[in-house]
């Protein structure tokens, strides 16, 4: 007795020291503040080079104190930072970018394009190496770039807060490094349409928590939108010649795909965005043209007011929060092929069955065929299905239907629902 006594105190003990001896890592090396690295992807098909543009010094750390080292490399994309010259790994980040996605059209055989994108890390009290890898089409991480950064540089241009209003969504917990931090951009809203843009943030927060799992972690999420007006109404449309001045330059036919909205204008979204704390970056783009955008660790988009906005919305911040594959394979996309199926996809939600292990396998019935078919007796069932991740063959995905593919059934499926839940906790622990 007196032995499990012991025992429980020990794994006790365990528990609050961890915590804490991370936080004590995280307050020796860093501030409460962070540090953005703005720099440019050029590239093709075959090869890639990074370079650097700026570095910023913005006003808020949101992200754990505790987790400081990203165990799930999500991402084709991984950010480290070490103590300088040495190779002790102090933070690490994994991610994905508009660049890698361009990469997988057919344009990128036969041209070379520069995307400007940033990592934001916390700020150092001392010296520290940043270094940026991606992962290859075979799966070899590769460093593109290495710089030593010294806090006290006094080319680290301080933020210049633009001193807009914020409308705070939804507060869950004031405490930012303990919740995941969303902050709403608005795209093609002027200034006249501000209410309309509030309501809109409103409708966010409602279709949210409208989802399981998001539902039960509602003290874990704060929304906050910052009123940023555009010039024009709406959004650009190339394929409809209507050209719009906006304030970050959004565009619907992105990659030639009618309904995929994004901007390149990255310097314009994340100095905006760094006026509040954010983990995540989600822009409502002032439309009824249905469609938007989602990129892990990125940022994420949406038409406000279509129809299917609410599903939109969630759908696209599955990409973007938990890196959620689409689970769709006979949709066409402005992709040629997005995934080499000779190795096994990041996302936790499609499998290439390469190395099923860490997948979803311990959510399996042992009686459940692999591959499943896709069946009527299997609807409701946790499987392994062909097709997902854009591609009807050699790609799996976990149930018949999800919020992933379609919006029929208004919800994520099991495994993504877990997923979703662990990045909920990985940001609120
Ligand atoms: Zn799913």
């Amino acid at each position: 007795m007196k032995q499990k006594t012991l025992l429980l105190l020990v794994l006790f003990g365990l528990q609050v020291w961890l915590p804490m001896k991370a936080l004590a890592q995280f307050d020796n090396y860093f501030t409460e503040s962070s540090l953005r690295v703005d720099y440019v992807l050029t590239g093709n098909n075959k090869t890639t080079t990074f370079s650097l543009k700026e570095l910023i010094h913005e006003p808020y750390w949101s992200g754990s104190k505790t987790n400081l080292i990203d165990d799930l490399e999500f991402g084709n994309y991984i950010v480290k930072v070490f103590e300088a010259g040495t190779d002790h790994l102090l933070f690490s980040k994994g991610y994905q970018n508009l660049y890698g996605e361009w990469t997988s059209t057919p344009e990128a055989l036969k041209l070379t394009k520069s995307f400007e994108e940033s990592v934001v890390v916390p700020f150092p009290k001392a010296k520290i190496d940043i270094a940026l890898y991606r992962k290859t089409w075979e799966n070899e991480l590769v460093e593109g770039m290495r710089l030593t950064v010294n806090p006290d540089d006094y080319f680290i241009r301080d933020y210049d807060n633009l001193g807009l209003p914020v409308y705070d969504a939804w507060i869950g917990n004031k405490d930012i490094t303990h919740a995941v931090d969303i902050v709403i951009l608005p795209e093609g809203y002027t200034q006249a349409e501000m209410g309309k843009f509030i309501k809109d943030c409103d409708f966010f927060v409602k279709s949210l928590f409208d989802y399981a799992p998001y539902d039960r972690y509602r003290e874990s999420f704060n929304v906050r939108g910052l009123m940023v007006p555009s010039e024009e109404s709406g959004c650009t449309m190339p394929g409809d010649h209507i050209y719009k001045n906006t304030a970050m330059r959004f565009s619907f036919w992105t990659f030639d795909s009618e309904r995929y909205c994004m901007s390149t204008d990255n310097r314009d979204i994340r100095d905006l965005a760094g006026q509040v704390p954010y983990d995540q970056i989600y822009i409502l783009v002032n439309t009824e043209k249905y469609g938007g955008g989602g990129i892990y660790n990125f940022y994420c988009s949406s038409a406000s007011s279509n129809s299917f906005s609410g599903d939109v919305i969630i759908h696209e911040f599955g990409h973007g929060f938990a890196g959620l594959a689409d689970e769709y394979y006979n949709d066409e996309t402005g992709y040629d092929h997005m995934y080499n199926l000779a190795v096994e996809p990041w996302e936790p939600n499609i499998t290439s069955l390469v190395d099923f292990s860490g997948k979803w396998g311990d959510m399996l019935d042992k009686k459940t065929p692999v591959p499943t078919p896709r069946e009527k007796k299997y609807e409701q069932t946790i499987g392994v299905f062909e097709g997902g991740g854009y591609e009807p063959k050699g790609m799996y995905s976990p149930h018949m239907d999800c919020l992933m593919k379609t919006f029929k059934g208004h919800e994520f499926c099991p495994v993504c629902q877990r997923a979703i839940e662990r990045m909920i906790l990985y940001y609120s622990k």
